[in-house]
């Protein structure tokens, strides 16, 4: 369905209907785009689940937590890598400091440096406008995944099983889940 607008000075209810339309299928294709990348990219079924819930804003952070009630107190919420501000799926997996700098090592491998996205939505709709060759795409779309969930691993282990955190280790945990899923992928494809 073409996005022209009739050269009218009145908006007729046909235009507008014509123009929430437009902006409907602008929505589902945006949409059917991220879904497409959180499920058919080379990460494990587990991982694509913690994906998609983190697109859906319900992974367990503190902020989470606190609207569901389960804790109490703030300071129990706090981030678990800065413990400076309440924790949430966009500040713990994308803007805490150390965690971008993590973002930031791995963009640096690929060559590309960028502004930093303010949302886990933003990210996605960041990674989607870049434009991969095949043969690169299928590394390209699972490395948010590795990163999102391997700083998931990494606060999780250090919050029940007081691991220190390592971030160089980190990076390098990273790119090895990336050329291993990668591989399994081939291996099944
Ligand atoms: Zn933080």
């Amino acid at each position: 369905m073409g996005c022209k607008q009739r050269k009218s000075k009145t908006f007729t209810v046909s235009s507008m209907s014509k123009l929430f339309n437009c902006q409907q299928n602008i929505a589902n294709n945006s949409a059917k785009k991220v879904f497409h990348l959180i499920w058919h990219q080379a990460a494990p079924y587990r991982v694509q689940c913690f994906g998609w819930m983190a697109q859906l804003g319900k992974i367990k952070t503190g902020d989470f937590l606190l609207r569901i009630g389960i804790l109490h107190r703030q300071h129990h919420a706090l981030c678990k890598f800065c413990g400076e501000t309440i924790e949430s799926i966009d500040h713990s997996l994308l803007i805490c400091t150390p965690v971008w700098n993590v973002w930031c090592e791995i963009l640096d491998w690929w060559g590309i440096q960028w502004v930093m996205p303010h949302s886990f939505s933003d990210l996605i709709n960041l990674w989607l406008s870049y434009k991969q060759k095949p043969k690169v795409k299928v590394i390209w779309d699972c490395i948010p995944f590795a990163v999102l969930w391997s700083l998931w691993k990494m606060r999780n282990e250090h919050l029940f099983q007081n691991k220190a955190l390592n971030w160089e280790e980190g990076v390098d945990l990273i790119k090895l889940r990336i050329a291993f899923w990668v591989k399994s992928k081939g291996d099944h494809y």
